[in-house]
């Protein structure tokens, strides 16, 4: 009998084959020892045996996740080997030992101490990871229990279900034989569902009851997946497998075809140019994203970059990292965006107060112009590297400040960089300066801004968090900030046309412009350059070219005065520009 069950959906694409059960981590519910059983010095043999091989699995599982998803999933992983080789952990389990407790125990009371300590050192980034820590905690404790960590595989390509994926589970999956994942719990934006994005296997969380589902169906059931609308379909109808087996044909073919767009330029069906970029957080992504037909990039985020470090990266350091990029990108524009500190992106570097409402607090200019020193170090390294590139056939820079919030602190950054060229004997002809449109003061007065810069770029990501009272890493309040609200859409359009009243070309680098349908409505309301996830531009790229200026500005209008909320606007614009 068929079975029908819809979860959210997580990564795109269709997908038909066996079901594949896999169990919970075996034996993760079995009581831990409490106490020592032998003397402190073999406990803590036992103990360090198991932080290294646990060390030395994550950083194998890196180096694998490096080859098949490239160095920014990777990350995750050496992250969590750092967590298994921090010898501040070590020693705290060690005296927990040295006070009587088991291995096993101490180590769960040392990670819970570390979890306590990073959360109140900074910020809600830390809370997201509790679950890479939970990850870590359970390797070594399924070590020193002489457990394998090692994940149940198919032997045939199937459809993998389980109640949850941590990310070492779902890395440790052979890509090869996953048709696509399926979970009952978790959220889009759990490390899992972004390592299956960009492995490209479609995906569905938050799927309840599928494994009781596929249980019930017995062995051998075959199970549909669509990633896009969240449908996962159990025992399909003979009708049913047909037309997915079509739509995966589909899907592959299309793939191929929007790989020979690579060196096509963004623009509409009529020749209506729209610069199409990456945005980029690692040096590691640029291949991939110049394989993707990145024009570009509209948003580097400089902070990324120096995220690993514990200490302040020079300014030669930072010299070399911004040469990377813009060699990259010969002929092209590269905006680096200011380091923006603060909120959802502490740095280890940058000591800073606790505060009670971080994302309102000191982040972004705020925290440069409070404390001028490293935005004074960053300045001369970007204009040291326009000097060096200048020579070379690499790419032209643009300078970006995130999160301004009022006109003074535009042209106080403005002063300081004009400082840091004066310093360094470098001319600032050719540089494009622009600001951040993520605050909604900065929204309404943007053309008092545009005046004053050659371009906006409005971070959706911010700016619908501030507009909506929405707090961007909270999965329960999440679907407030839709970008497809009229409000958020009709501020957009508002900021585009200020944008060029005040003489500035307006870009988007949110993640709003990664979505097709919302792209052409962006194109619509007359944004210059979209700014995206690479894996999003052969797709946009494509619904770009499909569709005219005037349809696009026409859909948008229509479904901005029809819709009386995001989800009709977006059922509107799917249906006037014919996507859907
Ligand atoms: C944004 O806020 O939309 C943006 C692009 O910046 P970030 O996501 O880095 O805050
Ligand atoms: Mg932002």
């Amino acid at each position: 009998m068929t079975t029908t069950l819809t979860g959210r959906p997580a990564a795109p694409g269709a997908a038909l084959a066996l079901a594949f059960a896999l169990a919970d981590a075996p034996g993760a519910d079995q009581p831990l020892p409490e106490s020592r059983q032998g003397d402190v010095d073999t406990e803590v043999a036992r103990l360090d045996a198991a932080l290294a091989t646990a060390g030395e699995q994550l950083t194998a599982l890196a180096e694998r996740v490096a080859e098949s998803a490239g160095e920014e999933e990777a990350e995750i992983f050496e992250a969590h080997a750092e967590f298994a080789e921090d010898p501040e952990l070590r020693d705290q389990a060690v005296e927990a030992i040295g006070g009587g407790l088991s291995a096993e125990r101490a180590i769960v009371v040392a990670f819970g101490a570390f979890r306590e300590l990073l959360a109140a050192s900074a910020s809600e980034y830390l809370a997201a990871r509790a679950e890479d820590l939970d990850d870590v905690r359970d390797r070594v404790v399924a070590l020193l229990q002489g457990r394998s960590v090692e994940v149940e595989a198919p032997t045939v390509r199937s459809v993998v279900l389980a109640r949850e994926l941590t990310p070492s589970r779902t890395a440790s999956l052979p890509r090869e034989l996953i048709a696509a994942l399926v979970t009952e719990t978790g959220s889009p934006t759990s490390h899992a569902a972004i390592l299956a994005r960009s492995l490209g296997i479609p995906a569905v969380v938050a799927c309840e009851g599928v494994l009781a589902a596929v249980e019930t169906a017995g062995d051998g059931v075959e199970v549909v997946v669509d990633g896009r609308s969240g449908e996962v379909v159990i025992a399909p109808d003979d009708h049913l497998r047909a037309e997915v087996a079509d739509r995966i044909d589909a899907e592959a073919a299309r793939r191929e075809a929007l790989g020979e767009l690579r060196d096509e330029p963004g623009q509409t069906g009529d020749g209506h140019r729209v610069e199409l970029a990456a945005n980029l957080g690692d040096p590691g992504d640029l291949e991939a994203a110049i394989a993707a037909g990145a024009e570009g990039s509209g948003l580097v985020r400089t902070e990324f970059l120096f995220q690993d470090r514990t200490d302040e990266p020079s300014v030669d350091d930072q010299v070399g990292f911004y040469l990377e990029v813009l060699r990259a990108f010969p002929g092209q524009r590269v905006v680096f965006r200011t380091m923006d500190i603060g909120a959802d992106k502490p740095l280890a570097f940058v000591a800073r107060d606790p505060e009670e409402n971080p994302a309102l607090g000191l982040r972004g200019i705020r925290l440069h112009l409070a404390r001028p020193e490293l935005f004074r170090d960053q300045l001369r390294a970007l204009v040291r590297a326009h000097r060096a590139a200048a020579d070379e056939d690499a790419g032209r820079l643009a300078v970006m400040f995130p999160l301004v919030a009022v006109p003074s602190e535009l042209l106080a950054a403005r002063t300081l960089l004009a400082a840091a060229a004066e310093d360094e004997g470098v001319s600032l002809d050719g540089v494009e300066v622009g600001v951040m449109v993520e605050v909604p003061s900065a929204a309404v007065g943007a053309r008092r801004f545009a005046e004053h810069v050659d371009f906006l770029s409005i971070g959706t990501n911010d700016l619908l968090q501030y507009l909506f009272a929405v707090d961007r890493l909270n999965g329960a309040v999440a679907d407030l900030a839709d970008v497809c609200d009229p409000v958020a859409l009709g501020l957009i359009g508002r900021v585009i046309a200020d944008g060029h009243a005040g003489g500035a070309w307006v870009g988007i680098c949110g993640e709003a412009a990664s979505d097709p349908v919302v792209a052409a409505a962006l194109v619509g309301l007359g944004a210059d350059e979209l700014s995206m996830t690479r894996v999003a531009i052969p797709e946009v790229k494509d619904v770009l070219r499909s569709l005219e200026l005037e349809r696009c500005q026409r859909a948008v209008h229509i479904a901005m005065e029809e819709g009386a909320d995001g989800r009709e606007v977006r059922a509107l614009l799917e249906e006037h520009l014919g996507l859907g």
